[in-house]
């Protein structure tokens, strides 16, 4: 039985969802503690960093979602207070961002890039690592985050929530091909990043971590509201994360054995998610393509619905987004190349450094150039993307009606007369206090997985 009048929470993962649901939750008051696995908060919505050696000079690659565009009510909310707090700005890009088609043989065909021009694109300040800090700060004191730690095992026992974490082993895949990798540094912007910061506010803000890893499992929590990929839901909530539940008894989930949520982990792995590569490569020259962004993809020959992409399947000048470095004194440029969900998939066991230089052969190829990384590389790397996008995301359940969640319709949740209700884009187990929420509950965009964060934390409040 869940709490009547709940006060605590606990949010798993720190990307747009997670932190969408913490957001509502500690605007109703409750003190929630939000933990990722990751370095920085935001999850597919970050940024690469790397060193040139040598010369010191610093580059950034936004690695994952390029930007956001306005999609819903919430979401569009939230961009708004983003843009005020100078997390987010226009990327202006004179029209020079749209598709662009391919041909037979995947050469571009530079007579069709055709530009997005109705949509404004939102993009991280000073980096997309931005807008995960931004996000958690807007929440507020009542939550507290925890960086580098991945919860391992939840635990019901009727009538509250423990969970069991740890640092895992590697914070994030990282790979970098030989020339760049032997001198460059690389790393996540993490979130609440100490650049800059004194040694004593780093030691300081480490030890108040340790507090909070070490003080997790005595801990209790009146709700649960998991904010992962497909992939890791049906982990957690299924029973295959391997490291034991948590340390009260009742329903332990995550030992390989005892399913915590069966429904939501059968519903969560039906649904299926691509790899996808991806390169981020500075140049010490610019390329003459004539665009800064552009997806790239060829009509099905066959005449059917779906577009095919080929080996890029987006590539983006990285260093034309406001406020990034300059790259080589503004003579060179930073690109990021995005595999096509095929090509990915099928190297998604290639090592790194054969992905970096495949790609950038192919840029060289649409680009019409020759591209030699002794000549025109200043930095290369491989990033791999191992649950991209939701390829199939869950239809939405709206909430049964007489439910109290069905009860929240337009204008009750607090966006306007016209506001939107709960379209049931999460998943509700009452019984235990718990929700699920993701981009896979929704669709394959970062306002996607922000909606289905903010429905999920409203459905489980109106639940118990
Ligand atoms: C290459 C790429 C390009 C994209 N481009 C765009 C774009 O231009 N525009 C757009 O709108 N969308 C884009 N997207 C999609 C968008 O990024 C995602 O839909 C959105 O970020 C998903 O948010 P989420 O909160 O559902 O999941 P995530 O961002 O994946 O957040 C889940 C978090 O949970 C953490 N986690 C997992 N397991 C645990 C655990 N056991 N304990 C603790 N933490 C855990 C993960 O580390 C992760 O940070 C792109 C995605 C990719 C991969």
């Amino acid at each position: 039985m869940a709490a009547a009048s709940p006060k605590t929470a606990l949010v798993v993962g720190g990307g747009f969802a997670g932190l969408a649901a913490a957001q509502v939750l500690t605007e109703q008051g409750l003190e929630v503690l939000l933990v990722e696995q990751g370095r920085g908060l935001g999850g597919r919505m970050c940024t690469r960093t790397a060193t040139v050696p040598g010369t010191g000079e610093r580059l950034t690659f936004d690695h994952g979602c390029q930007y956001l565009t306005a999609r819903s009510p919430q979401w569009d909310a939230a961009l708004e207070r983003l843009r005020a707090a100078g997390a987010v700005a226009a990327w202006e890009t004179g029209g020079r961002v749209g598709t662009a088609a391919l041909t037979a043989d995947d050469a571009l065909d530079l007579a069709s890039f055709s530009a997005d021009k109705g949509k404004e694109l939102l993009v991280g300040c000073p980096t997309n690592s931005a807008v995960g800090r931004a996000l958690a700060t807007a929440a507020g004191p009542r939550l507290t985050t925890l960086t580098g730690t991945r919860v391992s095992g939840l635990a019901w026992d009727g009538s509250a929530w423990r969970a069991r974490a740890g640092r895992p082993p590697v914070l994030s895949l990282r790979v970098t091909p030989g020339r760049a990798g032997s001198a460059g540094g690389a790393g996540d912007e993490a979130a609440g990043s100490t650049a800059g910061s004194p040694a004593s506010s780093v030691d300081e803000k480490e030890r108040e971590r340790e507090e909070v890893l070490a003080g997790l499992e005595s801990r209790t929590f009146d709700l649960v509201i998991t904010a992962m990929s497909s992939v890791s839901t049906a982990k957690l909530l299924g029973g295959g994360n391997g490291n034991g539940g948590g340390n009260g008894g009742g329903n332990g989930g995550g030992n390989g054995s005892v399913p915590l949520a069966a429904d939501v982990a059968a519903a969560a792995s039906a649904v299926r998610a691509n790899v996808c590569w991806a390169v981020l490569v500075a140049l010490k020259r610019k390329l003459d393509l004539p665009f800064d962004g552009a997806l790239l993809s060829r009509p099905d020959p066959s005449g059917g619905p779906l577009p095919q992409y080929g080996a890029i399947a987006w590539l983006g000048r990285d260093s034309t987004k406001p406020g990034r470095p300059r790259v080589a004194g503004g003579a060179g440029e930073a690109w990021v190349l995005h595999g096509g969900p095929g090509w990915s998939n099928d190297r998604a066991a290639a090592a790194p450094e054969a992905v970096a230089r495949e790609l950038l052969g192919e840029l060289a190829k649409l680009a019409q150039t020759e591209l030699l990384p002794e000549r025109d590389v200043l930095h290369i790397e491989a990033h791999r993307w191992n649950n991209a996008y939701p390829l199939n995301p869950r239809p939405p359940v709206p909430p049964p009606p007489g439910s109290r969640a069905a009860e929240l319709g337009p204008g009750v949740l607090g966006l306007g007369p016209g506001g939107p209700g709960l379209g049931g884009f999460y998943m509700l187990r009452a019984d235990m206090a718990l929700a699920a929420c993701g981009d896979w509950a929704k669709g394959p965009r970062a306002g996607d997985a922000y909606v289905s964060g903010w429905e999920a934390a409203h459905a489980l409040l109106a639940s118990v």
